[in-house]
């Protein structure tokens, strides 16, 4: 948890780097809860950009703690690095979100056999990962991305592309080209762990953003590319856990059963269910 947040990039990264110094009695009082991070939101005038910021390993080592904790399958190699980037990328995207929305992306990959789930929530504060392997059978038989945008009181918005990259910088290219209005970029660096998502906002500058094309992927965005920051005090915190429960998950399937409580039980006096988002599985008794 004390991984600290200096990096070899030096100063230009500097709004993400921990300062040491001497803490005020508010924050001695105030206890930063376990495995979160704060996503920086800056405004970038000009270029009529908003910059979203986050340092991941802290969520990186929720998602290991929890996988360790509920006996989950974990990737590595390239598939936890894109697990992790995808992650990071999805906390970004949520705080440009409504308060009460709550974002799920999956991206699957018939060639390796896996699929990975990432989600935020904004009103809940929270994120989740999960990732599976396939078993012989089941699953898309192309690569596959799905986006669901939740608000309560509306119609889930969604949309699928079949993208052709496999990275989180491919693929959130390819969302924002292909599913959203507002022109958007992931800039992720695997080794410092840091995101940066731009999102434009009204008469955005389009050639600002295409003069970035350039940089290679894994590298964030120079500083000297950036209009000087304009921070919006409100950053938001997001911790890594999931918030389910046995009893949360035993409301859904039950009310989802309705009066056909066969169909959940069989003949069994208990069975085990997976929650859907983080993959932990809870045993629940026949009512
Ligand atoms: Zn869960």
């Amino acid at each position: 948890m004390n991984a600290p947040l200096a990096m070899s990039g030096g100063a230009r990264r500097g709004s993400l780097r921990r300062r040491p110094r001497a803490r005020s009695p508010l924050e001695q009082s105030f206890e930063f809860p376990p495995h979160s991070v704060i996503v920086k939101r800056s405004y970038l005038p000009g270029a009529e950009f908003l910059l979203m910021e986050l340092y991941g390993r802290p969520l990186f080592e929720g998602f290991d703690a929890w996988v360790r904790d509920n006996d989950l399958p974990r990737p590595d190699g390239p598939a936890l690095e894109l697990l992790q980037g995808l992650l990071a990328a999805v906390c970004t995207w949520v705080t440009f979100q409504p308060n009460d929305s709550m974002v799920a992306w999956t991206f699957a990959l018939p060639e390796l056999r896996y699929r990975i789930f990432v989600a935020a929530d904004a009103g809940e504060r929270s994120c989740v990962a999960r990732w599976s392997p396939y078993a012989s059978s089941g699953g898309p038989e192309h690569p596959l991305f799905h986006a669901q945008l939740r608000r309560r009181g509306a119609p889930v918005q969604q949309s699928t592309i079949d993208p052709s990259g496999t990275t989180a910088v491919g693929l959130v290219a390819e969302f924002f080209a292909r599913s959203q209005q507002n022109p958007g970029r992931l800039f992720y660096d695997p080794r410092e762990e840091i995101a940066q998502l731009l999102v434009a906002v009204a008469d955005h500058d389009l050639a600002w953003l295409r003069a970035l094309d350039g940089i290679p992927e894994g590298h964030l965005i120079p500083e000297d590319h950036l209009p000087t920051r304009r921070p919006i005090h409100d950053p938001q915190l997001l911790q890594y856990r999931c918030g389910c429960s046995s009893e949360r998950i035993r409301k859904v399937v039950l009310s989802a059963a309705g009066d056909n409580v066969a169909a959940v039980f069989g003949n069994e006096a208990e069975v085990e269910v997976e929650c859907p988002r983080c993959g932990r599985s809870v045993v629940l008794r026949r009512p």
